[in-house]
């Protein structure tokens, strides 16, 4: 049976993009040796971490003066290793969801920390507003998560502030066009949107590194990274070649307004059918709703009909379907490999169920 993969990251990723790596990994460019297997320092690998970045520049327009690196760690390790570059005395977060709460703290081993908004008393089921008049104007910088992974919100414009921005990208960079040249460092684990697990993506503001007053180890110094072309020590191979292919198939689907075109369509789709049919309602706020992440519980009187959806969706292919225990109910991520044809055999999948109560 074909499967529609709502995973909420890892997650989906387009067959082609899957095949052309497999491809390199038995046999990279033709030269008898598995990608897995060859130097990053060999002379065919360079020319991938160029066009990764080089496709990274050209998709995300990204301005001269900034560079992309590509790491391992997760975002999870940007939670530190942003305040440990940027924090010089206090920086200001807004506490959107889990993923900013887990950044807010690892920044207080830096500095002050203001939480300058939140949304945690609703259980995150909207994304704050009105922060950017709440932002200190000495604060080293503002702190934001885009796309809630966990709670399914979004902020889908580019704040305005007087202090550097930066933000947290993991589930909906690449998915949408995005003012970069308003950001001093935008950082993402790749496995969300753009390739499988085991590389993340920093882009940074060049003329903003080195001004943290402490001595970084040299793996968390933004700059050791840049200055070697994400060839410092050994990168994520696999994973960087994976992203290549994507990238590359993001160009060739019309670059990143077509894509948040066709996300946008997706998560339409999705809401509408979650606000009509009387089994379900949607947990977030409208206006915060996310267009990666679409959260949705049974309504009260349908409740203990949960599981019974679960598995009955289950068998028709839906994979990735459950809520994070934090939310509850369902949790479909609808990220730029997703397609229509998976969102209406989902939605197929409700109207049915539905029709049976
Ligand atoms: C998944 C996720 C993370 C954590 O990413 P890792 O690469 O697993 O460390 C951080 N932030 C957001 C918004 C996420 O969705």
């Amino acid at each position: 049976m074909k499967k529609y993969n709502f995973n909420a990251g890892p997650s989906m990723l387009p067959r082609e993009v899957i095949e052309n790596t497999a491809k390199q990994i038995l046999d990279f460019n033709g030269s008898g040796l598995s990608l897995m297997e060859i130097s990053h320092r060999a002379k065919d690998f360079q020319p991938v971490v160029d066009e990764c970045v080089a496709l990274f520049k050209e998709l995300l327009q990204i301005p001269d003066g900034y560079s992309v690196i590509f790491l391992g760690g997760g975002a999870s390790l940007q939670f530190m290793q942003i305040p440990a570059n940027f924090l010089i005395k206090k920086a200001a977060y807004v506490n959107s969801g889990t993923w900013a709460k887990k950044a807010l703290k690892e920044a207080k081993l830096y500095g002050e920390v203001i939480e300058v908004a939140t949304s945690a008393e609703a259980n995150y089921t909207y994304y704050p507003s009105g922060f950017e008049a709440l932002v200190p104007a000495d604060a080293d910088y503002l702190h934001i998560t885009t796309n809630n992974t966990i709670y399914g919100t979004q902020l889908r414009k580019d704040p305005c502030v007087a202090v550097p921005l930066i933000a947290d990208m993991s589930s909906d960079i690449m998915s949408r066009p995005v003012d970069v040249s308003k950001y001093t460092a935008i950082y993402g684990g790749a496995q969300k949107n753009i390739a499988m697990a085991g590389v993340t993506v920093v882009i940074l503001k060049d003329d903003m590194l080195g001004k943290a007053p402490r001595t970084l180890p040299t793996m968390i110094d933004y700059r050791t990274h840049v200055e070697k072309g994400s060839m410092f020590n050994t990168p994520p191979v696999v994973p960087i070649y994976s992203m290549l292919e994507n990238l590359r198939w993001i160009k060739k689907n019309g670059g990143v307004e077509a894509a948040a075109q066709r996300a946008q369509e997706r998560a339409d789709l999705l809401y509408a059918e979650i606000d009509r049919n009387k089994l379900f309602h949607g947990t977030v706020d409208e206006a915060s709703r996310s267009w990666m992440n679409i959260c949705f519980v049974m309504n009260d009187e349908y409740k203990e009909l949960e599981k019974t959806f679960f598995d009955f969706a289950t068998e028709r292919g839906m994979v990735g379907i459950k809520g994070h225990r934090s939310v509850g109910g369902f949790r479909a991520s609808c990220y730029n490999a997703q397609t229509i044809e998976g969102v209406e055999a989902f939605i197929a999948a409700m109207r049915d169920f539905e029709a049976r109560y």
